[in-house]
């Protein structure tokens, strides 16, 4: 007999991203529909799924995740038939986006329909959802046939997971499955696109750019809210608002002429080392000799931001793991995926960004 507060036990099962195994994933779909959590992987991070009208199901989420109840969850959905349920109305302007970006990284608000629980809201009347692209992903939608909530499937405040083995590191234990489809693709989370005002507005920046929106809306501005270092906005996305992506070490980011930013980076090091402290260090390719005598790890070379978001959470959690007391890591010009790059950045760090 199973007492409350037991551990559950975790079942981790590999399934081929390119070509998913559909009996491996109608397993994981039946936890779907009997109301429990799947850890997936997505094209963004891996997720923790349930099913998204399933009250008591959604309920699981937060608490695995140790989640603010007032951060509102993502609906994941693999048809437009499935979203039409899901909304009030669909815009034109959703359309383009829709047309272009999905499947794929973009997540939209919609006006909700009244099938859509409040918990996944909290509250609102708008609902995020987004159509991934990912095979396992959209494999575990059609199987189980329910919009699929999933925030990504770490602990509350910790680096989103890009492995299965961040997923197993916080999740084992609370949830009964895990598909581990390898490594995530982009990296970072989607972009929250606001479309229910006149002027489209980023609400976090993701694997869809500014930039990309701007090329199919002709206009989009950004949530003053994601002003590095403002207290006094309150974003209008709630989970922006929370200590997110954080190492246990202190974390600094450093912004500027590059020169500048290696000199910073070294002398901060060694004055830390000389005080006992263990230092990891974040850079590129091509900074790396800069730093021969130091904890480095390579975020990707500083031409190919892809790879840089790509690797940014696994890092820092590799680091972590490392124990190092201080993380000193170099900034990326906040153009296409650079804006989220250092958004996820500026949260690490608990706002540490220093320009140099
Ligand atoms: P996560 O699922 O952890 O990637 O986080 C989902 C993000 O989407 C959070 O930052 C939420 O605040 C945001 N979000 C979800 N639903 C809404 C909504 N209805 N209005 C504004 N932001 C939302
Ligand atoms: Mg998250």
């Amino acid at each position: 007999m199973r007492n409350w507060g037991d551990e559950l036990e975790t079942k981790v099962v590999e399934i081929n991203s390119n070509n998913p195994e559909e009996d491996l994933i109608k397993e994981a779909a039946e936890f779907i529909i009997k109301g429990e959590l799947v850890g997936f992987p997505t094209e963004t991070v891996y997720g923790l799924g349930a099913n998204g009208l399933d009250e008591k199901a959604i309920k699981k989420i937060f608490k695995a995740k140790g989640r603010p109840q007032d951060n509102p969850l993502i609906l994941h959905v693999n048809s437009i038939e499935m979203l039409e349920a899901l909304v009030e109305e669909i815009s034109d302007k959703a359309y383009k986006c829709m047309e272009k970006f999905w499947p794929g990284p973009l997540t939209i608000l919609f006006k909700k329909s009244s099938i859509v629980p409040d918990s996944i809201t909290a509250g609102l009347d708008t609902v995020a959802i987004r159509m991934p692209s990912h095979k396992i992903a959209l494999e575990l939608i059609r199987l189980s046939n329910k919009p699929i909530a999933a925030p990504s499937a770490n602990t509350s405040g910790k680096p989103s997971p890009t492995r299965a083995e961040h997923v197993i590191e916080d999740m084992q234990g609370k949830i009964p499955f895990i598909i581990d489809g390898g490594e995530t693709g982009v990296g970072l989370e989607s972009t929250v696109l606001d479309l229910t005002d006149d002027i489209p507005m980023i609400l976090r920046p993701g694997g869809i750019t500014l930039e990309d929106i701007i090329g199919v809306l002709g206009q989009c501005g950004i949530d003053p809210g994601l002003e590095d270092n403002i207290n006094n906005i309150i974003p209008k996305s709630p989970g922006q608002k929370y200590r997110h992506y954080a190492p246990k070490a202190q974390m600094y980011v450093f912004s500027g002429d590059m020169d500048n930013v290696n000199r910073e980076i070294l002398k901060r090091a060694i004055v830390a080392r000389s005080r006992g402290q263990r230092v990891g260090i974040m850079t590129t390719t091509e900074n790396q000799e800069q730093f021969l005598d130091f904890d480095v790890e390579i975020m990707g070379s500083s031409k190919d931001i892809e790879t840089i978001a790509h690797n940014l959470f696994h890092l820092i959690r590799k680091l972590d793991e490392k124990n190092v007391d201080l993380i000193l890591c170099q900034g990326v010009e906040r153009d296409n995926m650079g804006l989220a790059i250092m958004n996820r950045l500026n949260k690490a760090s608990g706002g540490n960004i220093i320009y140099v």
